[in-house]
C-alpha cells in the first residue's frame, strides 16, 4: 500500500511499503482518510529520533486519524462496514500489569503508532482492535475525529488536575497542546482559563474562546492579569504546555497556596525545577503521558458542542503534498494550529 514514510532524518518518500496485517477476530479493518500533522512527526522528520526512540528502520508516520471501517473480524460487536471511526494509537499489551491497573497508556510494551519501530497511519489502510476504535457522532466529522487524539491529551490533564467547580486556572503554551488543556479545562468546571504564549497569532486563534484570557508574555507581565484575577492568591492551577525551561523555572510563581501543577509539555533536555518555591506553597505536582479512557469523553464533548475544535484545524494537504506539508511544518506560521493530510 501506497504510505509516507520517513527513511532516516530529514527524508520522507510517498511509496508502497508491504505491511501484513491480518484481521484477527477482534479487529476491523479501517480506510485512513485524514490525518493530523503532530508535533512529535515534526519533531522525527527532523532528527530522526525522540528522546530513548530512535529511527532505524523506515517508518511510516502519523498517529491522528479519522477512518471508515471496510471489515469487521467476526467476533467484533458494534461495528460495521461504513462506520466513521476515529482510533486511539496505542494499544497496550491486555496482559501486563499496567492494563490490569487501568494505566494501560504506561505498559512499557505499548505499540503506540509512529513511535520506532512501530508503523504510523499515513498509509491506505490500517487493521486496528475494535476495542481501541471509537464510532464518531454523526455530528462530528472525520477531520474531528483525528484531532481527538490531541484532545485526549488535554482531556487526561484536566482529568488528573481534579478541577474544582470555578478554578483559575493557567495554561503556559497556547500550540495544539495548550488549546486542548485549556478547552478541556473549561468543560471540566474551570471559570476562568489564562493561556500565556509569545506568539501572538496562536493567542489571536484563542482570544474569542468565552472564559479565556490570554497574555503574550514576550509583552505583559504575567504577574500582572495572574493578581488581576485572582485578588493577588494566585491560580488554582497551572497546566504546563511549553516544556521550555524559562517558563518551568518561574511554574510556581503564579499559583496559589496549596495548588496544583500539571506537567503536560516534553522538555527536550531535563528542566530545572525550582522546588523550594513548590513546597513554600505545597503544591501538589503531578504528570500525565499520552491518555487512557479519555476517547468516549472527549467524543461526547465534541458531540454536545462544549468543545469545538473546528477552528483550529487551519490548513488541509493533500497526501500527495504530504512531503511539502511536513517541510511546511517545520517553520509553521503563527496562524496555524492543526494541518490535517487528506487520504485520497
Ligand atoms: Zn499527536
Amino acid at each position: 500500500m501506497k504510505a509516507l514514510i520517513l527513511e532516516k532524518a530529514g527524508d520522507l518518500s510517498i511509496r508502497d511499503i508491504e505491511i501484513r496485517e491480518d484481521l484477527g477476530p477482534f479487529d476491523v479493518r479501517i480506510k485512513i482518510e485524514k490525518v493530523g500533522i503532530c508535533g512529535s512527526d515534526v519533531h522525527y522528520f527532523e532528527h530522526g529520533r525522540i528522546g530513548p526512540f530512535v529511527v532505524a528502520a523506515p517508518m511510516v508516520l502519523g498517529h491522528e486519524a479519522g477512518g471508515i471501517v471496510t471489515e469487521v473480524g467476526r467476533k467484533v460487536e458494534g461495528f460495521k462496514a461504513g462506520d466513521r471511526v476515529c482510533m486511539e494509537p496505542g494499544i497496550p499489551d491486555p496482559n501486563s500489569r499496567a492494563t490490569q491497573l487501568g494505566i494501560y497508556n504506561l505498559d512499557p510494551n505499548v505499540r503506540f503508532w509512529a513511535t520506532p519501530p512501530v508503523h504510523g497511519c499515513l498509509r491506505e489502510s490500517v487493521v486496528h482492535p475494535a476495542a481501541f476504535t471509537f464510532r464518531l457522532p454523526d455530528n462530528v466529522s472525520l477531520e474531528e475525529g483525528a484531532m481527538v487524539e490531541p484532545l485526549a491529551i488535554g482531556m487526561h490533564a484536566a482529568t488528573k488536575a481534579r478541577i474544582a467547580p470555578g478554578d483559575v486556572a493557567l495554561v503556559h503554551g497556547a500550540g495544539t497542546i495548550g488549546l486542548v488543556t485549556a478547552l478541556a479545562a473549561l468543560a471540566g468546571g474551570c471559570s476562568r482559563v489564562l493561556v500565556t504564549d509569545v506568539k501572538q497569532g496562536k493567542l489571536d486563534l484563542m482570544a474569542g474562546i468565552e472564559g479565556i484570557r490570554t497574555i503574550n508574555v514576550a509583552h505583559e507581565v504575567l504577574a500582572d492579569p495572574v493578581r488581576e484575577e485572582t485578588r493577588g492568591w494566585g491560580v488554582d492551577i497551572v497546566f504546563e504546555c511549553t516544556g521550555a525551561d524559562r517558563v518551568i523555572l518561574d511554574l510556581f510563581d503564579a499559583l496559589r497556596p496549596g495548588g496544583t501543577v500539571v506537567l503536560v509539555g516534553m522538555p527536550i533536555e531535563p528542566a530545572p525545577l525550582d522546588i523550594v518555591k513548590a513546597q513554600s506553597k505545597e503544591a501538589t505536582m503531578l504528570t500525565i503521558f499520552r491518555y487512557a479512557h479519555m476517547y468516549p469523553r472527549a467524543l461526547a464533548l465534541l458531540s454536545s458542542g462544549k468543545i469545538d475544535l473546528k477552528p483550529f484545524i487551519t490548513d488541509r494537504f493533500s497526501f500527495e503534498d504530504s512531503i511539502q506539508a511536513f517541510k511546511w511544518a517545520t517553520a509553521m506560521p503563527e496562524s496555524s494550529v492543526k494541518a490535517i493530510i487528506e487520504l485520497p
